[in-house]
């Protein structure tokens, strides 16, 4: 079998060439990094519920028009995706304090705020993705004003969509990052969510008991990712009934 092409090697996932022109195929590992990849490990099964939950979430998101990067998937640990040229910011929307959000303001973790805030953070590991203001991004030439209006809109659509899908099983969405990629149709160039939206990505807290179902569990030692992971999948419905369960012993008969 010929080799493929690896186009990029990530923490959490690898692209490949795809098998046309302008696609790529995205593989979901089961490496967790966190604090800037100071801390490591691997989760059994984190890359194959990462790889569904990203096409739900992407799936719902073309269903009601938000254009994104995912065409379909293709195995449990792959999809084909639109090639995109990435724009180099991490775009994250909030609706309650956490996180950095929390520290820089001296904020109560919870407080619900007063409107979704979306804020940018330039995308470089070596300097720990420094949150960057909208003069930051014009200037250096990142994205246009245009840009910028175009991708403060997505981000809202997306935060509308998925904070109604995790509050019908019962989980609030705190806050999430997207990113977005410029899309080429011919002469045409268009913004689209790109890279994946998952618990990798997103704080979920359970309504009732504030449970934590998110990276934090793993950043924060809070116990088993993996479960934390398979609870939302298996809330949203994602995981095929008798699939087996990504990480758990299985019987073979
Ligand atoms: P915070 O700025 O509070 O650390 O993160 C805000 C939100 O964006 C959280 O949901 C967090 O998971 C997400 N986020 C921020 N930076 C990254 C990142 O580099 N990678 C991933 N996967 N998510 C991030």
């Amino acid at each position: 079998m010929a080799r493929r092409k690896k186009i990029y090697e990530g923490k959490a996932k690898t692209m490949y060439e795809g098998p046309e022109p302008g696609t790529l195929v995205q593989y979901f590992k089961d490496d967790a990094t966190a604090f800037n990849a100071e801390k490591k490990d691997v989760i059994e099964g984190k890359g194959v519920l990462n790889n569904r939950l990203s096409e739900f979430f992407m799936q719902g998101l073309t269903q009601i028009g938000v254009p994104n990067h995912f065409i379909k998937r293709l195995n449990m640990r792959e999809q084909l995706i639109r090639a995109v040229e990435i724009i180099p910011l991490e775009v994250i929307v909030r609706n309650y304090a956490a996180g950095t959000l929390a520290k820089r303001l001296g904020l109560e973790e919870g407080t619900v705020l007063p409107r979704p805030i979306v804020e940018f953070s330039y995308k470089n590991d070596d300097l720990g993705d420094p949150l960057v203001t909208e003069e930051y991004i014009i200037a250096f030439g990142w994205a246009s004003q245009q840009d910028l209006d175009d991708i403060i809109a997505l981000a809202l659509r997306v935060n509308d969509f998925l904070s109604g899908v995790m509050y019908g099983v019962g989980i609030k969405l705190v806050d999430f990052k997207i990113e977005v990629g410029r899309h080429y149709e011919g002469d045409f160039q268009r913004l689209i969510v790109a890279d994946e939206i998952s618990p990798d990505s997103c704080r979920l807290w359970d309504i009732e008991t504030g449970q934590k179902l998110d990276k934090d569990v793993f950043r924060r030692d809070l116990g088993s990712l993996a479960d934390a992971y398979t609870e939302v999948a298996n809330r949203l419905g994602v995981l095929p009934q008798n699939s087996p369960q990504p990480g758990k012993p299985q019987l073979i008969n």
